[in-house]
Protein backbone atom coordinates (compact mmCIF):
# COMPACT_ATOMS: atom_id res chain seq x y z
CA UNK A 1 0.00 0.00 0.00
CA UNK A 2 3.14 2.15 0.68
CA UNK A 3 4.38 1.62 -2.22
CA UNK A 4 1.87 2.23 -4.49
CA UNK A 5 1.49 5.79 -2.63
CA UNK A 6 5.08 6.44 -3.36
CA UNK A 7 4.78 5.45 -6.50
CA UNK A 8 1.76 8.00 -6.82
CA UNK A 9 3.69 10.40 -5.25
CA UNK A 10 6.40 10.10 -7.58
CA UNK A 11 4.30 10.35 -10.29
CA UNK A 12 2.94 13.65 -9.12
CA UNK A 13 6.41 14.74 -8.72
CA UNK A 14 7.38 13.41 -12.45
CA UNK A 15 4.12 15.81 -13.92
CA UNK A 16 5.47 18.71 -11.42
CA UNK A 17 8.54 18.94 -13.62
CA UNK A 18 6.90 18.10 -16.70
CA UNK A 19 4.93 21.08 -16.37
CA UNK A 20 8.48 23.32 -14.55
CA UNK A 21 10.16 22.19 -18.25
CA UNK A 22 7.00 23.51 -19.97
CA UNK A 23 6.54 26.87 -18.09
CA UNK A 24 9.73 27.50 -16.31
CA UNK A 25 11.90 30.95 -17.78
CA UNK A 26 15.39 29.19 -17.61
CA UNK A 27 17.19 32.71 -16.57
CA UNK A 28 15.16 32.50 -13.35
CA UNK A 29 18.50 30.43 -12.13
CA UNK A 30 22.06 30.39 -12.23
CA UNK A 31 22.73 33.65 -13.27
CA UNK A 32 25.08 33.77 -10.72
CA UNK A 33 26.50 30.44 -10.84
CA UNK A 34 30.20 29.87 -10.44
CA UNK A 35 32.26 27.12 -11.35
CA UNK A 36 33.75 26.92 -8.14
CA UNK A 37 32.67 23.26 -6.34
CA UNK A 38 33.56 23.91 -3.02
CA UNK A 39 29.88 23.30 -1.98
CA UNK A 40 31.08 23.41 1.54
CA UNK A 41 32.31 26.35 1.75
CA UNK A 42 28.46 27.88 1.63
CA UNK A 43 27.21 25.60 4.38
CA UNK A 44 29.79 27.46 6.54
CA UNK A 45 28.13 30.83 7.59
CA UNK A 46 30.61 33.53 8.89
CA UNK A 47 33.59 31.60 7.00
CA UNK A 48 32.64 32.60 3.53
CA UNK A 49 34.48 34.16 0.96
CA UNK A 50 34.45 38.08 0.73
CA UNK A 51 31.82 38.69 -1.52
CA UNK A 52 29.60 35.59 -0.18
CA UNK A 53 28.55 38.42 2.58
CA UNK A 54 27.17 40.16 -0.12
CA UNK A 55 24.35 37.66 -1.07
CA UNK A 56 21.37 37.31 0.41
CA UNK A 57 21.01 34.34 2.97
CA UNK A 58 19.02 31.03 2.02
CA UNK A 59 17.93 29.15 5.42
CA UNK A 60 17.67 25.40 5.32
CA UNK A 61 15.65 23.80 8.39
CA UNK A 62 16.95 20.57 9.65
CA UNK A 63 17.03 17.69 12.06
CA UNK A 64 21.21 16.95 12.05
CA UNK A 65 21.28 13.75 13.92
CA UNK A 66 20.16 11.75 10.41
CA UNK A 67 23.93 10.68 9.19
CA UNK A 68 24.34 10.43 6.62
CA UNK A 69 21.74 13.17 5.12
CA UNK A 70 22.69 15.83 7.89
CA UNK A 71 24.86 15.40 10.92
CA UNK A 72 27.83 17.13 12.98
CA UNK A 73 31.23 17.08 11.95
CA UNK A 74 32.93 18.88 14.67
CA UNK A 75 30.74 22.44 14.96
CA UNK A 76 29.51 22.00 11.30
CA UNK A 77 26.65 20.46 9.95
CA UNK A 78 27.67 18.21 6.93
CA UNK A 79 26.00 15.54 4.70
CA UNK A 80 23.91 14.56 2.01
CA UNK A 81 21.35 17.21 2.28
CA UNK A 82 23.96 19.88 3.44
CA UNK A 83 25.88 19.61 0.37
CA UNK A 84 22.83 19.45 -1.99
CA UNK A 85 21.45 22.68 -0.13
CA UNK A 86 25.24 24.29 -0.31
CA UNK A 87 24.95 23.45 -4.31
CA UNK A 88 21.07 24.72 -4.83
CA UNK A 89 22.03 27.70 -3.00
CA UNK A 90 25.19 28.12 -5.22
CA UNK A 91 23.08 27.88 -8.53
CA UNK A 92 20.12 30.58 -6.54
CA UNK A 93 23.40 32.91 -5.57
CA UNK A 94 22.60 33.13 -2.41
CA UNK A 95 24.24 31.53 1.11
CA UNK A 96 23.07 28.65 2.75
CA UNK A 97 22.63 29.30 6.73
CA UNK A 98 21.61 25.74 8.25
CA UNK A 99 19.13 25.75 11.41
CA UNK A 100 19.07 23.12 13.43
CA UNK A 101 15.69 21.95 15.16
CA UNK A 102 13.66 18.75 16.21
CA UNK A 103 12.52 17.24 13.02
CA UNK A 104 9.17 17.80 14.42
CA UNK A 105 9.28 21.32 14.07
CA UNK A 106 10.68 21.64 10.44
CA UNK A 107 7.39 22.17 8.77
CA UNK A 108 5.87 24.75 11.51
CA UNK A 109 9.29 26.92 11.18
CA UNK A 110 8.76 26.55 7.07
CA UNK A 111 5.37 27.88 7.46
CA UNK A 112 6.28 30.51 9.48
CA UNK A 113 9.27 31.53 7.65
CA UNK A 114 11.53 31.23 10.17
CA UNK A 115 13.54 29.06 7.67
CA UNK A 116 12.90 29.05 4.08
CA UNK A 117 13.03 25.54 3.27
CA UNK A 118 13.22 22.36 4.73
CA UNK A 119 15.90 20.22 3.78
CA UNK A 120 15.81 16.53 6.50
CA UNK A 121 15.66 13.13 4.50
CA UNK A 122 12.29 13.98 4.50
CA UNK A 123 9.43 12.18 2.83
CA UNK A 124 6.76 13.45 0.72
CA UNK A 125 3.76 12.32 2.18
CA UNK A 126 0.07 12.87 1.47
CA UNK A 127 -0.59 14.80 5.02
CA UNK A 128 2.73 16.69 4.39
CA UNK A 129 1.37 17.83 1.05
CA UNK A 130 -1.33 19.43 2.93
CA UNK A 131 0.75 21.65 5.04
CA UNK A 132 4.00 22.25 3.00
CA UNK A 133 4.77 22.20 -0.74
CA UNK A 134 7.49 19.56 -2.03
CA UNK A 135 10.04 19.64 -4.20
CA UNK A 136 10.70 17.00 -7.02
CA UNK A 137 12.83 13.91 -5.16
CA UNK A 138 16.35 14.08 -4.67
CA UNK A 139 16.70 10.95 -3.43
CA UNK A 140 14.70 7.55 -2.24
CA UNK A 141 14.65 6.49 1.10
CA UNK A 142 13.71 2.82 2.59
CA UNK A 143 12.26 2.42 6.23
CA UNK A 144 14.24 -0.66 7.76
CA UNK A 145 14.02 -2.41 10.78
CA UNK A 146 16.56 -2.69 13.59
CA UNK A 147 16.51 -5.52 15.99
CA UNK A 148 18.78 -6.78 18.53
CA UNK A 149 21.29 -9.76 17.09
CA UNK A 150 19.47 -12.01 18.90
CA UNK A 151 16.03 -10.91 18.41
CA UNK A 152 12.89 -13.47 17.92
CA UNK A 153 11.50 -10.90 15.23
CA UNK A 154 12.67 -12.37 11.53
CA UNK A 155 10.81 -10.10 9.42
CA UNK A 156 8.56 -7.14 8.89
CA UNK A 157 5.87 -9.33 9.19
CA UNK A 158 6.71 -10.87 12.25
CA UNK A 159 5.72 -7.22 13.78
CA UNK A 160 1.95 -7.33 12.63
CA UNK A 161 1.61 -11.37 13.63
CA UNK A 162 -1.66 -12.44 15.29
CA UNK A 163 -1.57 -11.60 19.17
CA UNK A 164 2.09 -9.56 18.20
CA UNK A 165 3.33 -7.31 21.61
CA UNK A 166 6.88 -6.11 20.41
CA UNK A 167 7.29 -2.92 21.21
CA UNK A 168 8.72 -0.73 18.40
CA UNK A 169 10.99 2.99 18.89
CA UNK A 170 10.42 5.70 16.49
CA UNK A 171 11.73 9.18 16.07
CA UNK A 172 8.78 11.52 16.34
CA UNK A 173 6.97 12.70 13.60
CA UNK A 174 9.31 10.93 11.37
CA UNK A 175 7.53 8.38 8.56
CA UNK A 176 8.67 4.94 10.47
CA UNK A 177 6.35 7.05 13.91
CA UNK A 178 3.64 7.35 11.01
CA UNK A 179 3.73 4.03 9.94
CA UNK A 180 4.04 1.80 12.98
CA UNK A 181 0.93 3.79 14.66
CA UNK A 182 -0.71 3.06 11.65
CA UNK A 183 -0.31 -0.35 11.61
CA UNK A 184 0.61 -1.60 15.33
CA UNK A 185 -1.62 0.97 17.33
CA UNK A 186 -0.01 4.09 19.33
CA UNK A 187 0.60 1.73 22.89
CA UNK A 188 2.99 -0.42 21.10
CA UNK A 189 4.92 2.41 19.49
CA UNK A 190 7.78 4.76 21.88
CA UNK A 191 8.63 7.63 20.24
CA UNK A 192 12.06 9.34 20.61
CA UNK A 193 13.83 12.77 19.84
CA UNK A 194 16.34 10.94 17.29
CA UNK A 195 17.41 7.81 15.71
CA UNK A 196 20.17 7.26 18.73
CA UNK A 197 17.96 7.44 21.70
CA UNK A 198 16.03 5.24 20.33
CA UNK A 199 18.21 2.45 19.30
CA UNK A 200 19.57 3.38 23.18
CA UNK A 201 16.53 2.01 24.08
CA UNK A 202 17.00 -0.98 21.70
CA UNK A 203 19.96 -1.88 23.30
CA UNK A 204 18.48 -1.17 26.64
CA UNK A 205 15.32 -3.51 26.29
CA UNK A 206 13.09 -1.03 26.37
CA UNK A 207 11.87 -1.74 22.66
CA UNK A 208 12.22 -5.00 20.74
CA UNK A 209 13.21 -2.98 17.27
CA UNK A 210 13.47 0.73 15.92
CA UNK A 211 11.54 1.64 12.31
CA UNK A 212 13.79 4.34 11.07
CA UNK A 213 14.96 4.81 7.02
CA UNK A 214 17.77 2.78 5.91
CA UNK A 215 21.10 5.12 5.78
CA UNK A 216 20.85 6.42 9.15
CA UNK A 217 20.06 2.79 10.48
CA UNK A 218 23.18 1.71 9.08
CA UNK A 219 25.09 4.36 10.76
CA UNK A 220 23.63 3.26 13.90
CA UNK A 221 24.19 -0.35 13.84
CA UNK A 222 27.98 0.13 12.78
CA UNK A 223 28.22 2.65 16.37
CA UNK A 224 26.33 0.57 18.34
CA UNK A 225 27.44 -3.14 18.78
CA UNK A 226 24.91 -6.65 18.78
CA UNK A 227 22.41 -4.42 16.70
CA UNK A 228 21.58 -5.65 13.14
CA UNK A 229 19.28 -4.55 10.22
CA UNK A 230 16.31 -6.82 9.43
CA UNK A 231 16.46 -8.07 5.05
CA UNK A 232 13.04 -7.21 4.59
CA UNK A 233 12.51 -3.19 4.26
CA UNK A 234 9.58 -1.89 5.61
CA UNK A 235 8.30 0.91 3.13
CA UNK A 236 10.10 2.60 0.38
CA UNK A 237 9.78 6.66 0.26
CA UNK A 238 11.51 9.53 -1.90
CA UNK A 239 13.09 12.24 0.04
CA UNK A 240 12.43 16.32 -1.21
CA UNK A 241 13.07 19.99 -0.10
CA UNK A 242 9.97 21.52 1.16
CA UNK A 243 8.95 25.38 1.40
CA UNK A 244 6.13 27.35 2.32
CA UNK A 245 2.56 26.34 0.70
CA UNK A 246 2.55 28.43 -2.19
CA UNK A 247 5.98 29.80 -2.22
CA UNK A 248 5.99 28.63 -5.85
CA UNK A 249 9.08 31.61 -6.93
CA UNK A 250 11.38 29.46 -4.89
CA UNK A 251 9.79 25.76 -5.30
CA UNK A 252 10.63 26.65 -9.23
CA UNK A 253 14.05 27.62 -8.63
CA UNK A 254 14.74 24.77 -6.25
CA UNK A 255 13.14 22.31 -8.92
CA UNK A 256 15.35 23.90 -11.67
CA UNK A 257 18.54 23.77 -9.51
CA UNK A 258 18.17 20.04 -8.65
CA UNK A 259 17.26 19.22 -12.24
CA UNK A 260 20.65 20.93 -13.57
CA UNK A 261 22.62 19.46 -10.46
CA UNK A 262 20.96 15.76 -11.37
CA UNK A 263 21.90 16.13 -15.12
CA UNK A 264 25.50 17.42 -14.72
CA UNK A 265 26.09 14.50 -11.46
CA UNK A 266 26.85 16.63 -8.85
CA UNK A 267 24.07 15.07 -6.85
CA UNK A 268 25.14 11.35 -7.53
CA UNK A 269 28.51 12.14 -6.74
CA UNK A 270 27.63 14.21 -3.49
CA UNK A 271 25.89 10.84 -2.89
CA UNK A 272 28.64 8.69 -3.88
CA UNK A 273 30.87 10.43 -1.37
CA UNK A 274 28.77 9.63 1.35
CA UNK A 275 27.07 6.55 0.58
CA UNK A 276 29.96 3.70 -0.36
N1 LIG B 1 12.24 10.02 6.03
C1 LIG B 1 11.65 10.11 7.33
C2 LIG B 1 10.55 11.14 7.31
O1 LIG B 1 10.48 11.95 6.44
C3 LIG B 1 12.67 10.44 8.42
C4 LIG B 1 13.35 11.76 8.27
C5 LIG B 1 14.25 12.12 9.45
O2 LIG B 1 14.22 11.51 10.50
N2 LIG B 1 15.07 13.12 9.28
O3 LIG B 1 9.73 11.15 8.18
Amino acid sequence: MKKFLSVILALVMVLSLTALFVGCDSDTVGENETTAGDTNAATDAGTTAPDETEKPVLKMGTNAYFQPYEFYEGEKIVGIDAEIAAAIAEKLGMTLEIVDMEFDSILTAVNEGSVDFGMAGMTITEDRLLEVDFSISYANGVQSIIVKNDSPIATADDLSAEGATYKVGVQLGTTGDIYATDDFGSDRVTTYSNGNEAVLALAGGSVDCVIIDNEPAKALVAANEGLKILDTAYANEDYAICVKKGNSELLDKINAAIMELTEDGTIAGIVAKYIK
